[in-house]
Parts: structure tokens; sequence; C-alpha cells
């Protein structure tokens, strides 16, 4: 019998490439997504086949899931700044009691439970670049903070489990990814700039745009997380790409890549952005053979054909 493995947040950007992998790989999938960031769109493809099954539940209150499960995916949580600052109790709960319930039904059914962390443990980070040992700069009280305590806490309390309960628990920080099915108008960056660029509109560069990020494609961190749940390692690992550029730079690099003439203007930085973010990913390369294969060239195309591809209604909506 080919083995089963619940994805939760499934509807949602990561969370459906990973359904797509673990179906391509031969195992059973059950989905499970409340939809408040997701699109079923997502994952409509998979609907008809006999391998996959889809919950619609909200992973904060209790999870009940029949049968047999060998490995679970936590995913579900907002995961764009605009996201979690509009539902701010739904990202402390998913984090936190949706972590506790996962960790439950993980022992319950003595499957191994690998957790969506981040980057943004290390908060507005003083080490650079940023390795598994540092231990973060948090402003717990700022805006950002009930999506880093969130994944904070989610953290500790797997590590609790895995080491009071000997449960089998996996870890991935994931930095900035990117590709096909993020939601256009999630806030983020590359969605923000693209949607832009799009619709004719000037490019918003939030503070000077000094500030930097190192972006990952989708298919990458697929594969490092695939690589990650079947090594035998609980510690925290950093799956993400370490090109680095500054936003403003990477603005210019869209407005090439589009071939628009669209004027990058400036806005106001929010509150505890991130300096600076470059991922250490040694630990990755030396236990998991990992390191990303896509240039930022590539992904990008592959990210702006996906844009592209939407209706007119679709690039016209807009949340903020
Ligand atoms: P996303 O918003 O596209 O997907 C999240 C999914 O979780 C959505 O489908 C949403 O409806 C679902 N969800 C949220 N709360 C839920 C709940 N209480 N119950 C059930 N479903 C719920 O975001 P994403 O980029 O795919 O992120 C997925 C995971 O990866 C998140 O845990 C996020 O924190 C983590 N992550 C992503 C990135 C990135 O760059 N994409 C970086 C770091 C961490
Ligand atoms: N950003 C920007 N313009 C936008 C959206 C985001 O300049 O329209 C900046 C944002 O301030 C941050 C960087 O781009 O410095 C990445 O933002 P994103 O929301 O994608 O992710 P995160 O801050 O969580 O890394």
């Amino acid at each position: 019998m080919s083995k089963r493995i619940l994805i939760t947040g499934a509807a949602g950007f990561l969370g459906s490439h990973l359904c797509d992998r673990f179906i391509g790989e031969g195992y059973r999938v059950v989905g499970m997504d409340n939809l408040i960031t997701g699109d079923l769109k997502n994952i409509e493809h998979l609907f008809a086949l006999e391998q996959f099954e889809f919950y619609h539940h909200d992973v904060s209150n209790f999870v009940h899931v029949a049968g047999e499960l060998d490995y679970i995916l936590h995913f579900a949580s907002p995961a764009s700044p605009i996201d979690y600052l509009k539902i701010p109790i739904q990202t402390l709960k998913v984090g936190s009691l949706g972590t506790h319930n996962l960790l439950g039904l993980a022992m319950n059914k003595n499957a191994r439970l690998l957790i969506a962390s981040t980057s943004e443990v290390y908060g507005d980070p003083l080490v650079h670049p940023q390795s598994e040992e540092y231990y973060g700069n948090v402003n717990t009280i700022g805006p950002r903070g009930v999506y880093d305590e969130a994944k904070r806490f989610q953290e500790s309390m797997t590590m609790a489990y895995h080491r009071f309960h000997g449960l089998e628990t996996r870890i991935v920080r994931i930095f900035n990814t990117y590709g096909p099915r993020m939601r256009l108008n999630d806030g983020r960056v590359i969605p923000a700039f693209m949607g832009q660029a799009l619709r004719g509109e000037d490019l918003t560069v939030f503070g000077d745009g000094s500030q930097t990020r190192s972006f990952c494609f989708v298919d990458d961190q697929v594969e490092g997380i695939y690589r990650l749940l079947h090594s035998d390692y609980s510690d925290p690992v950093n799956i993400g790409n370490p090109h680095e550029i500054t936003i403003l730079d990477f603005a210019k690099e869209i407005v090439k890549l589009t071939g628009t003439d669209q004027k990058i203007i400036f806005k106001d930085l929010p509150q505890d952005d991130p300096l600076r973010r470059r991922p250490d990913i040694s630990v990755a390369k030396q236990l998991l053979g990992w390191e990303p294969k896509t240039s930022r060239e590539e992904g990008m195309k592959k990210t702006f054909e996906y844009f592209k591809s939407l209706s007119k209604e679709e690039l016209g909506k807009r949340e903020h």
C-alpha cells in the first residue's frame, strides 16, 4: 500500500505544489485547508484523482482524519505580511493551537510531522547571513510579531514533543519563496510588482529599497522539503536561495523582465521590515545534498508567464 500524507494549507501556494509533488511520487495525499488565504483553483486538477482527498477544515480546531497517516506536513498559515496584519489572531492560533492539534494527531497516528517555519524567526537579523544557530531579533509586540512569535512557538512546541514524547519531527525554515500560484494580490513583493507591471501601474518600493531579500524558486523549495522530510534530522534546517538582491535592484529587474516602462515610486517602509536577509544553507548542502538549481532569471520568467495567463478580471481585483 502506498504511503499516506496529510498536507495542511493544501490550497495555498506552497501546499498545492507539495500536493503535486507527493502525488507524483505515488503517495496518497489528504489536503486540508480553510481557504482563508488559499484558493481551490490551485488544487482543482487533483480532485478527480483517487489518490487525493480534501477536507475543508480550520486546523486551529480539533483535527480528525480517518485512517492511517505516515506523514503530516503543517503548512497552514497566512504567510504574507498584509495577510497576517489583517488576520492577526488567526495567525497566532494556527501557529500555536493548530500546531498543537497536528502534534496530537501525529502522536495518535504514529506519523512523522514536518512543520513550515520561516526565516522570520530571525526577525530583523543582527547576524548575516543567517545560520540555524542564530537565535534571532524579533519584536514580540510589533505588528509582525503575530507571525514571527507564532512560528517561534511552533518550533518550541515541536521540539518539546520530539524530546518528551520521542515524536519524529522535522522543521524547515523557509526563506522567501516564489513561483506560479502565488496570490496576485497577497501583497508580497513579487506578485505586487508583477501585478503592477501588468496593470501599467508604477512599482511601489517600500523605504529606499536598500533592504535585501534572497528569492528561492518553488521547485527548489519543494525539493529541499522533500529531502528534509526523508532525512533523519530533527533540528531546524534553512531552505532558501542565497542570492541576495536589494529591493530597488529587484524592481529594476522586474521592469526589464516585463518589458514595460513603469516608473519606480517610493512608499513608507513598514514597521520592523527586516533590513537584510540571506540564508546560510551549509546544513542543507551537507545534510541533504541540496542546493537551489533555478536562477532568478529563469524562475522569474516562469512566474511572469503564470501571472500573464490570469484573466483581466483577476488582474483587476485589488485587496489593498
Ligand atoms: P498561502 O497563504 O498561499 O498558503 C497558506 C494556506 O494555509 C492557505 O491555503 C490558507 O487558506 C491555509 N490556512 C491558513 N490558516 C489555516 C487554518 N487555520 N486552517 C486551515 N488552513 C489554513 O502561503 P504560502 O506561501 O503557501 O505559505 C505556506 C506555509 O509556508 C506557511 O506556513 C508559511 O508560514 C510558510 N512559509 C512560506 C514562505 C514563502 O516564501 N512562501 C516563507 C516562509 C514560510
Ligand atoms: N516590498 C516593496 N514593495 C511592495 C511589497 C513589498 O518594496 O509592494 C518590500 C517589503 O518592504 C520587503 C520586501 O519587499 O522589504 C519583501 O516583502 P515581502 O512582503 O515579499 O516579504 P517579507 O518582508 O516577508 O520578506
